[in-house]
């Protein structure tokens, strides 16, 4: 259990409503913090929202519909976050899938559509959180994370798009931590490998052989990618590591990244 008390701090997590974001916002709320959540699909949203609150009833949370690709509803969240908790300490760039597609069956509006989400998913939230950020430095906290994938190092020919997509936003990451270093915020990133989530679900249910359970279908899948430590990442192992670098646990890094990957990183 990680010892530290957020009480008066406020974490935005974008795609909060499930997987490794709703993780992260429960590892928020249990520390004390005021955390703000948003997704794209109302009812997603409501569901995790009243799941939280039957956790921490008395939890200070602001779940709102947010699609971090549009800027002017991006807007619309940071000045929600800014009305109701009237600051931002930490930022947590969640949101977002991957796609599968090799050079040969991306088109063009694909290539357009993947490089506008890796991008404008960490752009647009963190212009419009930025100013509450800056104020937050000059009260000792004050931190960016981006939830990015070992894709950005080790690239997947079947995930063509998304692999160069995520090399160009580790870049991005590096570049803003340099840029806003001087203004006390810290910007880091973590890079997964493969975490259980609805997408994953969704392929168990139409690929695993008939009594096959959950567990052995990940296993096997596991043996095939040759992840080190045989199985997948549960969305809190992920959400382990974006606490750590979103608080002042990791007070002296930035720029910097978490390998959460099972050990699946082939480099020295
Ligand atoms: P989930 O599908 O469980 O969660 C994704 C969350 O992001 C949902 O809350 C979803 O809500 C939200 N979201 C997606 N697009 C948008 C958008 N445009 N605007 C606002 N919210 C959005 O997946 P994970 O938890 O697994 O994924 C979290 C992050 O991790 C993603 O960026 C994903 O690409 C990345 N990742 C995951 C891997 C894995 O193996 N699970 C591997 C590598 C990277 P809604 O759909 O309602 O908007």
């Amino acid at each position: 259990m990680i010892q530290i008390d957020l009480t008066g701090q406020v974490a935005v997590v974008t795609g909060g409503s499930s997987g490794i974001g709703l993780a992260t916002a429960e590892l928020f709320l249990r520390a004390g913090a005021s955390v703000a959540i948003c997704g794209r699909d109302a009812e997603r949203l409501a569901h995790a929202e009243t799941a939280l609150m039957m956790q921490f009833p008395s939890a200070q949370l602001l779940a709102a519909r947010c699609d971090v690709l549009d800027a002017e509803e991006v807007n619309a969240f940071a000045q929600g976050v800014q009305r109701r908790f009237g600051r931002t300490d930490m930022l947590v760039n969640n949101a977002g899938q991957g796609r599968v597609s090799t050079f040969a069956d991306t088109t063009d509006d694909a290539w357009r559509e993947e490089l506008d989400l890796k991008y404008f998913s960490v752009i647009h939230p963190t212009r419009a959180l930025l100013s509450m950020l800056r104020d937050a430095a000059g009260m000792g906290n004050a931190s960016i994370v981006c939830v990015n994938s070992l894709l950005a190092l080790q690239p997947e020919p079947h995930m063509v798009a998304t692999s160069s997509a995520r090399a160009g936003l580790l870049s991005l990451i590096k570049s803003l931590a340099v840029e806003l270093a001087p203004q006390r915020i810290r910007v880091n990133s973590i890079l997964i490998g493969i975490v259980e989530s609805g997408q994953w679900r969704r392929r168990f249910e139409t690929q695993a052989e008939p009594g096959q359970s959950w567990e052995d279908w990940t296993a096997e899948l596991a043996r095939k990618k040759n992840i080190p430590l045989g199985r997948f990442g549960r969305p809190e192992e992920a959400a382990q590591a974006l606490f750590y670098l979103a608080t002042n646990l990791s007070s002296y890094t930035t720029g910097s990244h978490i390998d959460v990957s099972g050990g699946n990183a082939r480099h020295v």
